[in-house]
């Protein structure tokens, strides 16, 4: 772990290993930190906020900079650590790897653009001053399945607004989260600004995150489940609180789309990560003069989808996090297949040449699928593509509505109006349109509903981290 400036042990002593989600082998240990270890970690962080809230802007950002040029240079190594540790593919991690280090470089021009304003007021003898300050100590907890963008998607906007940080990485991925703090060391992070906390159990240290009145902010990425509980107790604490959790995103094949450029997108889309990735597309609606044209086109895409370790060529798509998820996605495609549905691809767990090592469900597709589904409803984070054939254009939207999440939709169409119409009626945060990678470090990433509270990235991003001070100044 790393506290106050020193890569430390668990108080206790206690480790905990880290496996290869694709061969079961274990890859490294990592200190099982508890309560203890987390009030140190926020003592650290306490102790340097001051002196940190008040560096330049222009240190903040040389410091982001010299991180991003450090990830940048390190990308081969870190890429092929994330495929050991998470099980992408190699070309996956490469592309993780760096759109987590333009979060570096983005935050750090960023950090320049902190300003504040001159208001106007009801007295011709009173000014206005607003500015911007740090919130504070930021408590993070990250998902280990995007296992390095996940904390500089918080770490950059969070050190570029002065902020200092505590950061809970997930157990599956702690040795990316300590490779990542490596390249921050190496860039001369002063002591305490940064403090990184590993552990097996993670409800000890988000317990003592919500409650400590040091912690001003909470931002965490992970399940809606687990999302709810820790802001509701950062909320009893009035800590700030940005939640990114989970999604159902609707992908919508409008009758005016082209169906085989749209088959390409959702099975480019669909498989990225094996399905693990809160914007994956969950529910394709294809309009029914379509579904020949797109099924026809998916499906054999989809059979030729190699499966496997990360690290062998060719391979399109790696394993899944942990037993549990590959019985939560048996299960949702055995329940569709019991209701009606045809499975034309996939459809099983992977056991073959080795892969019953690891956690691997095939690639798969569900035709035919209804209301009353399972998978119609409940968020997969797998590889499976439902379809669900619709006729009437005037419900499609309801239907992909339909759903308390709101993160990401995505749209084909190629006229103009359906697609701005499709924009204003979805309830999403996020919106595809006839594109399958609607992210950025420059744009506003969040969902509403149960899908969480805020945004990260973009300028937006950084005014999470944020409060405002006003003055107001009498002549
Ligand atoms: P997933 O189901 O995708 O693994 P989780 O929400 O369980 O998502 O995990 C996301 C992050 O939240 C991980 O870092 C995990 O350790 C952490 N986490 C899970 N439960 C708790 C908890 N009770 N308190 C604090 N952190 C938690």
């Amino acid at each position: 772990m790393f506290i106050n400036g020193e890569w430390v042990e668990a108080r206790s002593g206690a480790t905990f290993e880290v496996t290869n989600p694709a061969t079961g082998e274990v890859i490294g240990t990592m200190p099982d930190g508890g309560a203890e270890d987390t009030e140190a970690a926020i003592a650290a962080a306490d102790a340097a906020q001051a002196e940190w809230g008040a560096t330049t802007a222009y240190e903040r950002a040389d410091l982001l900079m010299e991180a991003w040029r450090i990830m940048t240079e390190r990308s081969a190594d870190l890429a092929a650590l994330m495929t050991r540790e998470q099980g992408k593919p190699l070309k996956a991690s490469s592309a993780e790897v760096k759109y987590a280090a333009d979060f570096l470089r983005w935050f750090a021009e960023e950090a320049r653009r902190i300003t504040g304003e001159w208001l106007p007021s009801a007295r011709k003898d009173q000014r206005f001053l607003s500015v911007k300050t740090p919130v504070g100590v930021v408590a993070a907890v990250t998902p280990w399945n995007y296992p390095i963008s996940m904390l500089t998607r918080k770490m950059g906007p969070a050190l570029a607004a002065g902020c200092t940080i505590v950061l809970k990485p997930a157990e599956a991925t702690p040795l990316c989260a300590k490779a990542v703090y490596e390249c921050f060391v190496d860039a001369g992070i002063p002591d305490g600004v940064i403090n990184l906390v590993t552990a097996a159990d993670p409800k000890p240290i988000g317990d003592v995150f919500t409650s400590d009145p040091r912690v001003k902010k909470l931002t965490f990425t992970g399940s809606t489940a687990v999302g709810r509980i820790l802001a509701s107790k950062a909320g009893h604490s009035l800590q700030r609180v940005s939640v990114e959790l989970g999604g159902h995103a609707p992908f919508i094949v409008y009758p005016d789309a082209d169906p085989v450029h749209a088959a390409k997108g959702a099975a480019a889309l669909k498989f990225l990560n094996s399905g693990q990735a809160c914007i994956s597309p969950n529910r394709l609606f294809v309009h029914a003069d379509h579904a020949d044209a797109f099924i026809d086109t998916i499906v054999p895409r989809v059979a030729k989808v190699k499966a496997g370790e990360g690290t062998v060529e060719g391979v399109g798509v790696g394993p899944l996090v942990n037993e549990a998820a590959v019985a939560k996605v048996a299960a949702q495609v055995d329940d569709a297949r019991a209701k009606g549905a045809e499975v034309p691809v996939g459809g099983m767990r992977l056991v073959e040449d080795g892969l019953d090592r690891g956690h691997f469900y095939a690639p798969t597709v569900v035709t035919g699928v209804t209301e009353d589904m399972t998978i119609y409803r409940e968020e997969t984070f797998g590889p499976v593509a439902p379809i669900v054939v619709y006729d009437d254009v005037d419900e499609v939207i309801s239907m992909a509505n339909d759903t308390n999440y709101g993160l990401a939709a995505y749209v084909y169409t190629r006229h103009l109006s359906t697609a701005i119409r499709a924009m204003e009626g979805l309830n999403f945060g996020i919106i595809g349109i006839n594109d399958v990678n609607p992210t950025s470090a420059a744009a506003p990433f969040g969902g509403m509903g149960d899908s969480g509270l805020g945004r990260e990235g973009g300028t937006e991003g950084i005014a999470e981290y944020q409060e405002t001070k006003l003055a107001g100044i009498a002549l």
